[in-house]
């Protein structure tokens, strides 16, 4: 339920009305917009007379939430989230550059990749230590020494970074990782997602393979229901019968996110289309469309890559695009 406050409500009467609401067990969460204060009440509001709240001196309206998902809802938090890591912000018009192999494979490579990502203008640096296969023959990930060396980077370039948790159990080993990425293949890991709800690290959640936009939006809620609200949506394609490219890449979401939700929302070029020539177009179109960031995969010799070689982009190419997308986002804010 959100209870919208009549501008020029004071501060005194908003305390007031918050601790009578906490008094019937519910939690307040509180919006403050330029014209307005937004009240979203979380629990059983049951216990709340509607009528009673809405007929208030200092209360504009009371609304239901009527769908599912709560605390992510734009009607529930009015203004976008921002979230804030080091230097680098994304969302409510800030824009991030997240750069960097899809697999941390050794020292210099990290280290070198890092590097020129930074140079080129990325906000953080990406790569992943646990990776989620298809095939349990493939390259596994370095585990606990990749997040060793991303840190090693994060000390050499001063970029925050993002890694993929697969299991809860590896938590600790998240302790100096800055952002936290759940998979595709992890985004209705409901356990998963509570845990990281307890945690007070920015979430990197990314849309499930074949999942719509609702329940990508009740995977948020997943994490937010248990008190971390810094959630980033990233849309990284989805599953349709045409087999061209690796994945279809749902730029809708973009927009459709932004109006349902206040989440940041990033794009994923390289899992949406697999092939490095679709990824500039994509990446720009991102932009375009209103993308709070996107994240790219970017390795220092693709040939050899140990993943994900054949959607990664050189150094080189990464800089050409970032100078591109940077003239984009600045023709369209
Ligand atoms: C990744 O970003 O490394 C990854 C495995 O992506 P996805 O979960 O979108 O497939
Ligand atoms: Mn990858």
């Amino acid at each position: 339920m959100i209870t919208v406050l009549k501008k020029g409500t004071s501060q005194a009467q908003i305390d007031h009305l918050i601790s009578w609401l906490r008094s019937r067990n519910l939690d307040v969460h509180i919006s403050h917009g330029e014209n307005y204060t937004v009240l979203g009440l979380i629990g059983n509001t049951g216990n709340v007379d509607m009528e009673l709240l809405g007929s208030l001196d200092i209360v504009e309206s009371v609304k239901r939430v009527t769908e599912p998902f709560k605390q992510c809802n734009r009607q529930f938090q009015p203004e976008d989230t921002v979230i804030t890591v080091g230097k680098a912000k994304i969302g409510g018009g800030n824009f991030a550059m997240i750069a960097g192999p899809c697999s941390v494979e050794t020292e210099e490579q990290i280290i070198e990749v890092a590097e020129a990502v930074k140079a080129a203008g990325a906000d953080f640096l990406r790569g992943g230590a646990f990776k989620p296969r298809t095939s349990p023959y493939d390259f596994q990930g370095l585990g606990a020494e990749g997040i060793r060396l991303l840190l090693e980077a994060k000390k050499a370039t001063g970029l925050p970074i993002v890694t993929e948790i697969m299991n809860i159990n590896a938590l600790d080993l998240f302790a100096d990782v800055d952002v936290i990425q759940v998979g595709a293949r992890n985004m209705q890991n409901f356990d998963l997602l509570k845990e990281l709800g307890k945690t007070n690290k920015p979430i990197l959640l990314k849309r499930g393979l074949a999942n719509t936009l609702k329940e990508f939006l009740m995977s948020a809620e997943y994490i937010m229901s248990e008190g971390n609200q810094q959630v980033i949506l990233c849309e990284r394609g989805i599953r349709t019968f045409d087999t061209y490219a690796r994945n279809t890449l749902d730029l809708t979401a973009v927009p459709m996110l932004h109006e349902l939700s206040h989440l940041p929302v990033i794009v994923d070029p390289s899992h949406a289309t697999g092939k490095i020539r679709l990824i500039p177009p994509m990446a720009m179109a991102a932009v375009a469309c209103g993308a709070d960031g996107v994240m790219v995969e970017v390795h220092n010799d693709p040939i050899h890559a140990l993943c994900d070689g054949a959607q990664s982009l050189k150094p080189e190419q990464f800089a050409d695009l970032a100078k591109r997308m940077r003239i984009i986002r600045e023709a369209i804010v």
